[in-house]
């Protein structure tokens, strides 16, 4: 098939505003089309070559594409880039040069969309030492066989610029009119497609096999499934009204989203936009490796950060300095990493995304061996209000976004690609920045495991309460301590220990060690949360909730200049509560 008609095509759909009329368009398209053209046309009108997930992309630059066109003009690269400054659409002046060119010269071939398709995917997959003039190479030649129009929408193309909102799911739409019979089989095809999302794959099946070949269409281990994903309540009550009045609840953790796929040992991973994210994580693959059981099969989680000596978790900020192409082992030293499994789609051979909930996580739970780096998501099962607000509050204070509601019922599948009240996520509406740092007493401390044996694992911070001249708990902290620091301090605390608790000290939780409230260090936290086991201005914002400072970390700062009694007071870390409350957006 000729170039020339996918686009003339192109150019209808932009001219066309409604949508109905753009699947009508793209139906007389595909129907005169041969299987493998249309699996190359599909990607084409996206401006693609291949589904996202295998990471090809075109994304030629401007400069590259001036150069062809001074090449192919004759006209100074300067020029070109005057003409682009006039026009601000490379694609447009492609079409003027080309149009010049014409009126010189008579002979060019056609293209065809299968030339096309083959010279724009060799560009996006040429790498290494003299691929850019290769590159420059194949599209002067492009270029030099194609009209004007062609030209507009081939540079378009290479340069990502081609933003025709033909969407997969318009393109689904048209495949099951024009090869399935009708709109009404755009479930089946949907559900083809979500759980193996490559649009010409599913193009070439449907008018290759039609609709029984679409039904076909199964789990394939190394292809992502869309995810499911959560619609959102404002309240425990209404959660579980919506539910049946009872579910399960899990931690929302605050991180990103894998999807792991096993395969004879081999991991990849995924990530919500189904991009291939293994080379960014190799640490995950590591310990999935040694702790997912089954060779072969798909689980789903959460990723976040870990403090490398405490193994407390960490904030999403910094999960976010592992978004990276470099220095991966370094960062992976930096912030490790633990995985919070919550869902298993796949397992030796059998599809579980059509099972209930509570049979997934069953076998969630079978299938993996806990250890620091690879656990299952913190679950409840739930059927009142109470238990349900409790959780939550228990979730915010240990720094989660929220919590997961999940349905238990018989329907509650895992449904690919889908937004649905299956899961509900319930997050906090607020939360309240913690910018300066604060000056905190070291009233008791926990024991240290595995390489901190020999020191402590945190320690029990408290605030000052003047009024009544007590030491209330505001957090525990093992961040930000050096090896030295470590060592020192079961040294530096050993005059002050005691046999239990200081009378002044007001605590709701039970260390291994405690101190006379005497030394006092800079800490600097994310924010604060109301907390359920901190004693720091209890009961002031809720009943029975006292205020926590979330990821305190050690800043370096022994304040020996000040005495306990002059440490942060309650009172102002209250007013740091109030002041900086910003509502969470999203
Ligand atoms: P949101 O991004 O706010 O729509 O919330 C959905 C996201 O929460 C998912 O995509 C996951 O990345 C994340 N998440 C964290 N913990 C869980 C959990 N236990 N179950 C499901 N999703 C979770």
């Amino acid at each position: 098939m000729r170039f020339e008609k996918v686009v003339d095509l192109i150019e209808q759909v932009e001219a066309e505003s409604g949508r109905l009329a753009m699947i009508d368009l793209l139906k007389s398209l595909f129907k005169s089309m041969t299987p493998e053209e249309l699996n190359k046309a599909v990607y084409l009108l996206q401006g693609r070559i291949r589904p996202e997930y295998e990471g090809i992309e075109l994304g030629i630059a401007d400069k590259l594409v001036e150069r062809a066109l001074s090449q192919l003009s004759g006209l100074p690269l300067e020029t070109i880039e005057n003409m682009y400054a006039d026009k601000g659409d490379l694609g447009l002046v492609a079409e003027e040069v080309v149009k010049r060119k014409k009126q010189k010269t008579l002979f060019s071939r056609t293209l065809t969309v299968e030339e096309v398709y083959n010279t724009l995917y060799k560009m996006a997959t040429l790498a290494g030492k003299g691929s850019i003039k290769y590159k420059l190479d194949l599209l002067l030649n492009l270029l030099s066989n194609a009209s004007p129009k062609e030209a507009r929408y081939l540079v378009r193309m290479v340069t990502g610029k081609l933003r025709l909102g033909v969407g997969d799911m318009s393109i689904l739409d048209a495949l099951s009119e024009a090869f399935l019979g009708g709109k009404s089989y755009r479930p089946v095809l949907e559900r083809a497609y979500n759980l193996h999302p490559d649009i010409g794959y599913i193009a070439q099946l449907a008018v290759k096999e039609g609709l029984e070949g679409v039904k076909k269409v199964g789990i394939t281990l190394g292809i992502p499934i869309r995810m499911a994903l959560a619609e959102r309540l404002k309240d425990p009550e209404e959660i579980l009204e919506k539910m049946g009045g009872r579910c399960a609840a899990e931690y929302k953790y605050d991180g990103e989203r894998i999807q792991a796929h096993k395969d004879d040992g081999k991991i990849k991973l995924f990530s919500r936009r189904l991009e291939d994210i293994t080379y960014q994580y190799p640490d995950v693959v590591e310990s999935l490796k040694k702790h997912l059981k089954p060779e072969r099969a798909i689980v789903e989680m959460e990723c976040v950060a870990v403090d490398p000596v405490s193994g407390e978790l960490r904030p999403f900020q910094e999960l976010m300095q592992r978004r990276r192409k470099y220095s991966i082992e370094e960062m992976m030293k930096k912030i490790p990493v633990a995985v919070k499994l919550f869902d298993v789609l796949y397992v030796g051979g059998e599809d579980y995304t059509l099972k209930p909930y509570p049979q997934r996580r069953r076998k969630l739970e079978e299938i993996i061996i806990p250890s620091e780096e690879v656990d299952l998501a913190r679950k409840i099962d739930v059927s009142d209000v109470e238990t349900l607000e409790k959780f939550f509050e228990e979730a915010v204070s240990e720094g989660m976004e929220g919590i997961m509601a999940k349905s238990v019922d018989e329907d509650s599948i895992y449904e690919a690609g889908a937004r649905s009240y299956r899961w509900v996520k319930l997050k906090r509406e607020y939360k309240s920045e913690l910018t300066d740092t604060v000056d905190l007493v070291i009233v008791g401390a926990f024991a240290g495991r595995g390489k901190r044996a020999e020191t402590y694992g945190a320690l029990l911070l408290a605030a000052y309460d003047p009024e009544n001249d007590v030491f209330k708990t505001v957090c525990k902290c093992g961040t930000g301590f050096t090896d030295e620091d470590l060592q020192k301090l079961p040294q530096m605390l050993k005059p002050y220990t005691l046999k239990e608790r200081h009378p002044k000290v007001i605590s709701k939780i039970d260390a291994d060690y405690w101190f006379e409230p005497a030394i006092v260090i800079e800490c600097i936290g994310a924010e604060i949360t109301l907390s359920p086991i901190h004693t720091c201005a209890i009961d002031e914002v809720k009943k029975g909730s006292g205020l926590a400072i979330r990821f305190p970390r050690f800043t370096g700062r022994y304040r020996e200049d000040k005495s306990p009694r002059e440490a942060t007071t309650e009172d102002e870390i209250l007013e740091m509560y109030r002041q900086k409350m910003i509502k969470i957006e999203g």
